[in-house]
């Protein structure tokens, strides 16, 4: 309860208290082990959009809430996080369920700041599916990493059972992001994680929408946070709802 999270210091500053100060919210307890290096560099050579020490923190959130059930994550781009999570569930012997329609999202496509032309499929639109199963398999993990293709609020309506984890790095629109909460919070577990990717409190940091989710699902009341790295947030389910 008193030991800094792991992979990255915290920069939100916690709760005032009438109490003696408490270092902030019960951290994520260390993983047995260090990512394996093969998998560490398959993750960082994979196109993606996570900061290896964003990576690492969420290495260990998974090597934890496995422990409670499979992961889920929204947006699986080119796998990059994907590996991440995956390294951590095999000692738990959980999947990794990973959700994509492989379009792209609203930033990835021709014209915006995030578009890579190199992911072009050869009917001229974006197609990630094929670099996400590549990245797969140079990590040996496609028993592993159960890949979805479909929309994430479609897939979540024939959902059924309780998760682990689940990490929210879909489209970041308002309407995609609320949607992805609604459509997935309610499956985390109790004692689980919810985990948040860019999350930016100062909108000079990036768009907002993920900030809103996460302001909502603590302002729910249900979701303490538990570590906080980059634009990374892991929150643990306390209650029921969201
Ligand atoms: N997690 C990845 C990056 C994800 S980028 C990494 O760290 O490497 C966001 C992804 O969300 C894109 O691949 C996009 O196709 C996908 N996406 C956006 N909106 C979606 C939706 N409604 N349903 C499913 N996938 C969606
Ligand atoms: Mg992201």
């Amino acid at each position: 309860m008193t030991s800094a999270a792991p992979g990255g210091e915290r920069d939100v500053p916690p709760a005032a208290s009438g109490r003696v100060p408490e270092p902030g919210p019960a951290p994520v307890p260390a993983a047995v082990a260090p990512m394996p290096d093969d998998l560490r560099r398959v993750a960082e050579a994979a196109p993606g959009f996570m900061p290896p020490a964003e990576g690492q923190a969420l290495y260990q959130a998974a090597a934890h809430y496995a422990g409670l059930g499979p992961v889920l994550e929204v947006g699986s781009y080119c796998g990059k996080s994907a590996v991440y999570l995956a390294a951590a569930v095999w000692r738990h012997g959980q999947p990794v369920i990973t959700v994509d329609h492989h379009r792209g999202s609203e930033e990835n496509q021709p014209g915006w700041e995030y578009h890579d032309p190199a992911l072009t499929g050869p009917d001229g639109r974006l197609d990630t599916l094929p670099h996400l199963r590549a990245t797969l398999a140079r990590g040996g993990l496609e028993d592993t990493v159960i890949a979805v293709v479909g929309r994430s609020a479609q897939v979540a309506r024939l959902w059924g059972r309780p998760l682990g984890m689940v990490f929210i790095d879909g489209g970041h629109t308002d309407a995609a992001a609320q949607a992805d909460y609604e459509s997935w919070a309610p499956w985390v577990t109790p004692g689980g994680a919810l985990a948040l990717h860019d999350v930016f409190p100062d909108p000079a940091g990036g768009g907002q929408a993920p900030f809103r989710v996460y302001r909502r699902a603590l302002a729910s009341g249900v979701f303490t946070e538990v570590s906080v790295t980059g634009s990374l947030r892991i929150l643990r389910r306390d209650g029921p709802g969201i």
